[in-house]
């Protein structure tokens, strides 16, 4: 599915497998990043349906993770592999990842365990940001679901676009999810005044009006 001309979703529940969170493919002059993974359970389907968004997998160069649960985050080994991209986590949810910790990544919930997977580039701190082509892509650290939930945004066809893969939550003391924390994250996004948010299990809103709605709901 298409969203702006450069944005595509590429993975989720009807995408790649009924467990997967979305999985959104931004792509810039020959160049292209990955937000989040899916459980792994649709890495073929997810590299099939970029290649038809006409993208090079091995023209991927990062995968960024939005938060270590495992369905955004389990097949991150398998499409680091497939395309030799690299995987980028702020550092907080990096370790549960690189542990391979199947209670704090939600793989449990899943049946499932998470396998350990070493993270590449650990955002430390409140912001970094990457090129890719010639798109800038924010990470911003927006913790409350999860210690090191992240959030991104790119320009694209003149809009803002932000990723926020769990706005929703659920909070979960097993899941080390902070109230407070998440509350400020809401605001943090608010404060960004998106165009179009891309949101984890949610799909697509389009319109500053809708995507503020949607985020107040939760707060
Ligand atoms: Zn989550
Ligand atoms: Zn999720």
């Amino acid at each position: 599915m298409q969203i702006t001309s450069d944005i595509f979703l590429v993975g989720g529940p009807r995408e790649s497998d009924p467990g997967d969170a979305a999985v959104y493919l931004i792509v810039s002059d020959g160049n292209a990043a990955l937000v989040d993974a899916g459980t792994g359970q649709g890495t073929k389907r997810i590299l099939k349906n970029i290649r038809n968004a006409g993208a090079d997998p091995r023209a991927i160069a990062y995968l960024f993770l939005t938060h270590c649960h495992y369905d955004h985050t389990g097949g991150a080994n398998g499409i680091r592999s497939e395309t030799g991209c690299r995987i980028v986590a702020h550092e907080l949810d990096a370790e549960f990842l690189e542990m391979g910790d199947s209670e704090v990544t939600a793989a449990a919930w899943y049946r499932a365990s998470m396998e350990p997977t070493k993270v590449d580039v650990k955002v430390s701190g409140r912001e970094a940001v990457f090129r890719v082509g010639s798109k800038d892509i924010n990470f911003y650290h927006a913790p409350g679901h999860s210690p090191g939930s992240a959030v991104l945004t790119a320009r694209s066809d003149g809009k803002l676009v932000l990723f926020g893969q769990d706005v929703h939550g659920p909070l979960n003391e097993s899941l080390r999810s902070e109230r407070k924390d998440y509350e400020k994250s809401l605001e943090f996004m608010l404060s960004l005044e998106p165009d179009i948010l891309c949101e984890g299990h949610f799909g697509v809103y389009a319109g500053k009006d809708r995507v503020r709605k949607f985020i107040e709901s939760f707060l």
